[in-house]
């Protein structure tokens, strides 16, 4: 029965993750532009169309018209399809979590990496990342926090607490640092609020993946941009790599730093 129940979750989580990354596409599009995320059907961003139900199906309407609206034959964005098919994979990845972390940890990953994959997209996008996602986040990290102390969590909610003092100082430190003595932003104080509610989240050991994953991510793929555009001194946007961070500190965080600290 509980093999079965597992299974049911897998499958659910898997077409919910596409429909809420249907939603999500959403978020990326009209929170940037003030617009209400909850008001109003989709239009086509090029001539104006509703969008109707049949060809707004998660994945498979993309699919079935090529990327492209039925009545202009504009191509759309491949994001939308991109970000679709990365929550339903990501859903469905911690849904098999749970046999491991609980189904309470789960879903909750499920709500923050909604979040992640929004601040990632609007900052490649817009250049920036809005507070409520990342009130959204500390609310889950807050979450989870309370839970642990009446309940048996795999990371402790002292360590959820560390989490958020190490990215507070870490990201903190590197932005007055970068800002007082170098004169520029290395990184924005949109990315140390980020960090701070995914450290509360993640907690320390995974916080601390978080931050090495990110890191190696960002200079693998900035020293290739440069090496073949030879591009210098281009503002990046640090929030994808932070997210593909804290996604994979999510999913084996806790195991690879237990791991690793095993070995002492
Ligand atoms: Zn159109």
């Amino acid at each position: 029965m509980d093999e079965f129940i597992y299974i049911y979750f897998c499958v659910l989580s898997a077409a919910f993750g596409a429909v809420f990354g249907s939603f999500c596409n959403v978020l990326i599009y009209r929170v940037p532009r003030g617009e209400s995320v909850v008001k109003g059907g989709s239009h086509c961003t090029s001539c104006g169309q509703p969008i109707k139900f049949y060809d707004n199906i998660p994945v498979v309407s993309y699919i079935v018209l090529r990327g492209r609206c039925r009545h202009c034959k504009q191509k759309f964005t491949p994001r939308y399809f991109i970000v679709e098919v990365l929550c339903m994979l990501l859903w469905l990845g911690f849904a098999l979590l749970a046999k491991r972390f609980g189904y309470v940890y789960s879903i909750c990953c499920m709500g923050v990496s909604l979040c992640v994959v929004a601040v990632a997209f609007t900052d490649y996008e817009n250049g920036y990342i809005p507070d409520r996602y990342n009130v959204v986040i500390a609310a889950f990290g807050a979450f989870l926090c309370v839970y642990g102390i009446f309940a048996e969590t795999y990371v402790s909610w002292q360590s959820r607490l560390l989490g958020l003092a190490f990215s507070v100082l870490f990201y903190g430190g590197a932005y007055a640092v970068s800002k007082w003595i170098f004169k520029r932003e290395g990184i924005g104080f949109g990315d140390v609020k980020f960090m701070a509610a995914c450290g509360l989240f993640l907690g320390i050991k995974a916080a601390f993946v978080a931050t090495l994953a990110a890191t190696i991510t960002a200079s693998a793929v900035l020293v290739t941009l440069s090496v073949r555009r030879g591009e210098k001194k281009k503002e990046y946007p640090f929030a994808p790599f932070l997210g593909a961070g804290v996604i994979i500190a999510a999913f084996v965080g806790e195991i690879a730093a237990n791991a690793y600290l095993a070995l002492f």
